[in-house]
């Protein structure tokens, strides 16, 4: 234990409020030097993206699904940007990114670092830019937040990723899911956040959502193999068109829904119904991130019931209204970024008009298009259905929605079966909700779950165990149908023997 000095007046003389008091107090009885404070460790990540370079600088993004990425490269594109979706990151993202990424990232660091670096290789290796080129003339956007889990050091790792592999200074836009794009900001700023760019990446949003939802419906259904996706292909490219060129979506919707309407189907085919839930990235992806997932499940025979990114949405709306309650130091609280002055009310009433403004954004193009009977979520019930079993404060990955999913998939038999699918080691998926939901299915004994990690290799091991728990599924699906049918054949024998009593 060091002894503390007397403090020298000449000392102490400039401190001038009580905090300073107490940091030399406490310096002092710690036996720090005062004038060798040493500066934090900084790694700068370049973020500047200004108007001047805007006509030379191509964006590059990606990480949704395929229809998502796409889409929005046209609202993207339609706002004057030059704008680049990088392809599914497959396994050879997965090569680049354990190459030059650290130990223990997860699943989802790994494939889209990679991705990138996949993509920056080939404008080097194959087009034949410099590198000096490539820093000037690309940037790339990604999402991120400041955790808890490993999510908030994705950015860092891009960093650290594209410096090992001979791209420093790369620039890296980080998009922050509460709070927007961290870069140049002002009048010098290439990236104008205003209502046309939120409102044209939330059309590509939902549009994405209702194109993914009707393809899972139609397609294991179709009569004629491959329909259903040449259907979606060509819907794609009048949504595509539509949003690039800013025109009014509903001529475009209507031309979808005729495509979508040749696609000739057989209804009567039993077939498992199976939830996708899990980490946000996991579940998105369609490509060797979680092995195909949807697609393994269709060739399985069964119909897939995937997440919609509007979901996402509603669930930081969500977030935001939860959590405003609590601002009851709003009086107190008067630091720089305090809560002194905020106004709980109108921020509650911001909040709920927004949800409703998605909502009905959603399901007008929906009834337009003919995607019917489709609900979105209602965070309030799975707030209140996991409040129980998950505190609703928690955050990180999905919070509480992976438990509240399951019990809601099973009490309103939504599903035969639900599927978790999380990266190896994923803090709040497999670390929290998978050790919940082994209450939840001894609790709700029939219900048919499945938690799959990913780790990019093994995908051996885990179609396995998909087919094994598909054969109960199957079962499940087969009993509801032939129950169905029992009770139909009551209600008409027991109207026709009303009729005939009549
Ligand atoms: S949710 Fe899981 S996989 Fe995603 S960043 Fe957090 S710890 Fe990693």
């Amino acid at each position: 234990m060091s002894k503390t000095k007397e403090p020298v007046m000449e000392e102490i003389k400039h401190l001038s409020d009580k905090n300073e008091f107490f940091r030399y107090f406490e310096e002092q009885k710690l036996a720090l030097d005062l004038q060798e404070r040493k500066a934090q460790w900084f790694d700068p990540v370049p973020r500047q993206f200004l108007a001047k370079d805007k006509a030379a600088t191509t964006i590059l993004f990606g990480g949704l699904t395929m229809a998502h990425d796409y889409l929005a490269e046209g609202a993207l594109k339609g706002l004057g940007y030059n704008v680049k979706r990088l392809e599914c990151p497959d396994t050879g993202s997965l090569r680049f990114g354990k190459e030059f990424g650290n130990r223990g990232q997860c699943n989802p660091t790994y494939f889209t670092v990679g991705n990138l670096i996949k993509y920056l290789h080939h404008l080097r290796d194959t087009e034949g830019k410099s590198k000096e080129e490539i820093v000037q003339n690309y940037l790339f956007v990604t999402s991120g937040s400041c955790g808890p889990c490993r999510f908030g050091t994705y950015v860092t790792e891009y960093r650290k990723a594209l410096r090992d592999a001979g791209f420093d200074g790369f620039r890296v836009l980080l998009f922050q899911q509460q709070s927007g794009v961290k870069q140049a900001t002002g009048d010098k700023s290439a990236l104008k956040l205003d209502t046309s760019f939120f409102l044209g990446f939330l059309k590509a949003i939902l549009l994405g959502d209702i194109l993914n939802a009707l393809g899972y419906r139609i397609r294991l259904y179709e009569v004629e193999h491959g329909s259903t996706d040449a259907a979606l292909a060509s819907c794609k490219k009048y949504l595509y068109n539509a949003l690039y060129k800013r025109k009014w979506l509903i001529p475009a919707l209507i031309k979808c829904r005729k495509e979508l309407q040749s696609v000739k189907v057989d209804r009567t085919r039993v077939k498992p119904k199976v939830s996708i839930i899990g980490e946000f990235w996991a579940m998105t992806t369609e490509g060797d991130g979680n092995y195909q997932l949807q697609r393994f499940l269709e060739q399985e025979g069964a119909e897939v019931d995937v997440q919609s990114l509007t979901a996402w949405i509603l669930f930081l709306i969500w977030e935001g209204r939860y959590d405003t309650p609590w601002i009851k130091l709003r009086k107190e609280d008067s630091g720089p970024k305090g809560l002194k002055g905020k106004k709980p009310a109108l921020r509650l009433k911001m909040l709920a008009i927004a949800d409703r403004a998605i909502r009905v954004m959603f399901q007008t193009y929906a009834r337009v298009i003919g995607l019917h009977d489709y609900h979105l979520p209602d965070m309030d019930e799975i707030a209140k259905e996991a409040h129980s079993h998950y505190n609703n404060h928690l955050r990180g990955g999905e919070g509480h929605m992976e438990v509240g999913k399951l019990i809601l998939n099973v009490k309103k038999r939504k599903v035969n079966m639900t599927i978790s699918v999380k990266p190896f080691g994923c803090m709040p998926s497999s670390g929290v909700s998978d050790g919940v939901q082994s209450l939840i299915t001894e609790k709700y004994p029939n219900a048919i779950f499945l938690p799959i990690e990913t780790t990019g290799d093994g995908a051996i091991n885990v179609y396995s165990r998909i087919q094994m728990m598909l054969f109960k599924a199957r079962q499940a699906a087969q009993k509801e149908f032939d129950e169905a049918l029992a009770e139909k054949k009551n209600v008409t024998s027991g109207a026709s023997k009303l009729i005939r009593a009549y």
